[in-house]
């Protein structure tokens, strides 16, 4: 099998998320060091360790074969790669974000008004499709501060959680884009990495699902079938005591809460939800 070359971020927010996307899959890259290449100990795979914004154009490039980075990283690189897989972690969202005072109370307020941003790019292109005129500031970091030190009115960034923004007096109005961490491998390439993806797939199918197993009178069996979605048909047990089984199944865990409700109304009893480690449907 051909060697994959990965390019991962080396430190940050990414970095142990996608490690561990990596072991849960079987491949254990060993701790690297000062090293910027590590090959996985146990899998043909090369691990490139580099800043996050130099990933895509890695990519891109054929210097690495595949990437893990944020969405928003990508869009702003412009290079062209696509997206493989979602990979569900790294969420977070770009945002318009103003001084609690500010004028600013919408959007279509920042005409004429200096904007701070590590999303030059990106931001250039929804204000020219809104068809907002503004300055922007491009910085690398830190563009919290902007508004505090009279450098602009606004800013555009990054938000995951908002605690951040809060920390600077800054309120939220508007958000462009929902980001999370992606696969990705260079437009145009017609190599499959079906060996990985197997792998990968069956680590992110086992996250979005849970293991569930009750106790139920027989009786209530129809109705619960109903309800359940499962792989195929749940597995059914009989208990020691007449006329009560054990089920088993698995759910998707979105809906897990839902479902939970409406066992426990159709009788169940003694619930337990497990995590599944992998899932090759
Ligand atoms: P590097 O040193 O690799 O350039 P960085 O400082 O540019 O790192 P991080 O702060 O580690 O980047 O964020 C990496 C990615 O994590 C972001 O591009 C984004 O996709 C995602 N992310 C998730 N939550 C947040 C957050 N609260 N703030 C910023 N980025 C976040
Ligand atoms: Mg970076």
């Amino acid at each position: 099998m051909k060697r994959i070359r990965i390019a991962l971020q080396k430190k940050g927010r990414l970095a142990e998320d996608s490690f561990r996307l990596l072991s849960e899959a079987g491949i254990i890259i060993p701790a690297a060091g000062e090293r910027l290449r590590v090959p996985a100990i146990n899998y043909p795979l090369e691990a490139y360790l580099l800043r996050d914004d130099d990933i895509p154009a890695y990519v891109a490039d054929g210097v690495a074969d595949i990437g893990i980075v944020g969405e928003n990283v990508v869009y702003e690189s412009g290079q062209p790669v696509e997206i493989i897989r979602r990979l569900g972690f790294g969420r977070c969202r770009l945002s318009l974000a103003v001084p609690k005072d500010s004028t600013i109370q919408s959007i279509e307020h920042l005409h004429g008004k200096r904007v701070a941003t590590g999303y030059p790019r990106l931001t250039h292109h929804y204000l020219s499709e809104m068809g907002i005129k503004a300055t922007i500031h491009a910085l690398h970091g830190s563009t919290e501060i902007a508004p505090s030190l009279g450098l602009a009115e606004a800013i555009i960034d990054i938000v995951a959680t908002g605690s951040t923004l809060l920390l600077h007096g800054l309120r939220e109005i508007h958000t462009f884009l929902h980001s999370e961490a992606i696969l990705i491998q260079r437009r145009g390439d017609t190599q499959t990495y079906e060996d990985f993806l197997f792998r990968i797939d069956a680590v992110l199918a086992a996250r979005q699902q849970k293991y569930i197993l009750f106790n139920l009178p027989e009786s209530a069996l129809p109705a619960v079938l109903k309800l359940l979605p499962g792989l195929k048909s749940p597995t059914v047990m009989p208990l020691a005591e007449p006329g009560w089984i054990s089920v088993h199944t698995v759910v998707e865990e979105k809906l897990f809460w839902e479902i939970a409700q409406q066992l426990q109304g159709l009788g169940a009893q003694g619930l337990l939800v497990m995590n599944i480690e992998k899932l090759i449907r």
